[in-house]
């Protein structure tokens, strides 16, 4: 399918978008990679009348590090993410970006893009959230950051307003000991449930149990009980962890896919998560 017609609007500077944003209101959306809005478009699910391309601003794919941060602008791409050396910190982001769709998409696609969009099993979401991520969005009214618990609401909705514009995701510690894992049906596709664990902040974070990234306090807590021992290494601890993870979330019974299947997901991939993150890099998911 075709999308419907719509005027193309390429912006030269952040305060550019945002005007543009601004001047032609809920009429208008911002285009970075394309890769989850042209399909929407296609579909007839998105049928903006104004595109305001930001693909080209200068600067908004710029990677650094900032005492001990990292910040990533909106434009970048899962790609430049995946062979970036991010150190042993950050080393879980460019991990996990090889469960992001297929190497075409990761190339285009992008860091705010995802964000924006919230899909709650989409990596970079649940990556947001597991490592306390700050998103610095831009409005008519200047900056504002939010962090990224706050930032996701619901299905498909954030706390972005519509005239504000993603500048970039800040990560604001490393995580060595962090790792994300997930089960589709096929590599590429979206997960049907995703895992994510960083040992040393005793933080769990699941994709495919609910509208938004969801953190899971009862495992949580069985990791907290060792966070700074060596006992964040034993199969046991992962496994309490994991049936804790599996006990807590609200399954219910969906065509295709049993509360109980879902259950068992969940236990699997927490406890797989939990032995990546434990693991030093260079031994992971071989
Ligand atoms: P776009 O498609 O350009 O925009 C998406 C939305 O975000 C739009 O509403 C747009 O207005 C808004 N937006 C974009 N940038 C900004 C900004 N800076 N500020 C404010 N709003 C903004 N993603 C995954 O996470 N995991 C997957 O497994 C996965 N599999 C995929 C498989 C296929 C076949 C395809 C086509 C896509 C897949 N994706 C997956 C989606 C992909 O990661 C997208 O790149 C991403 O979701 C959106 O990034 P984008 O830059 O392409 O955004």
């Amino acid at each position: 399918m075709k999308p419907a017609a719509f005027t193309y609007h390429r912006a030269r500077t952040v305060p550019g978008a945002v005007g543009l944003l601004a001047e032609l209101g809920d009429d208008a959306k911002v285009i970075a990679g394309g890769q989850s809005l042209v399909a929407m478009m296609n579909f007839r699910l998105a049928r903006p009348e104004h595109l305001i391309d930001i693909g080209r601003i200068p600067g908004l794919d710029a990677i650094t590090r900032d005492s001990g941060a990292l910040r990533l602008g909106a434009l970048v791409t899962h790609h430049a993410v995946e062979t970036a050396d991010l150190g042993p910190g950050f080393r879980v982001l460019s991990e996990a970006m090889a469960w992001v769709g297929h190497l075409p998409i990761r190339t285009r696609g992008t860091v705010g893009g995802s964000i924006a969009h919230a899909d709650a099993t989409a990596e970079w979401c649940l990556l947001a959230v597991l490592l306390d991520a700050q998103v610095v969005v831009e409005g008519p009214a200047g900056r504002r950051s939010i962090a990224a618990e706050e930032f996701f609401q619901g299905v498909f909705t954030t706390a972005l307003e519509p005239d504000e514009l993603i500048v970039e995701v800040v990560f604001p510690r490393p995580a060595p000991r962090a790792a994300l894992t997930e089960y589709a049906e096929r590599r590429g596709d979206f997960a049907i449930v995703a895992a994510a664990v960083d040992l040393d902040a005793a933080r769990v974070v699941l994709g495919g149990v609910a509208p938004v990234p969801l953190r899971v306090p009862a495992a949580e807590a069985v990791l907290a009980e060792v966070v700074s021992g060596d006992e964040c290494s034993s199969t046991r601890i992962h496994s309490r962890a994991a049936s804790a993870a599996a006990e807590a979330i609200d399954a219910r019974d969906e065509p295709g896919i049993s509360a109980h299947y879902r259950r068992g997901l969940v236990r699997t991939l927490v406890a797989r998560a939990c032995a990546e993150a434990a693991r030093p890099h260079d031994q992971r998911f071989g």
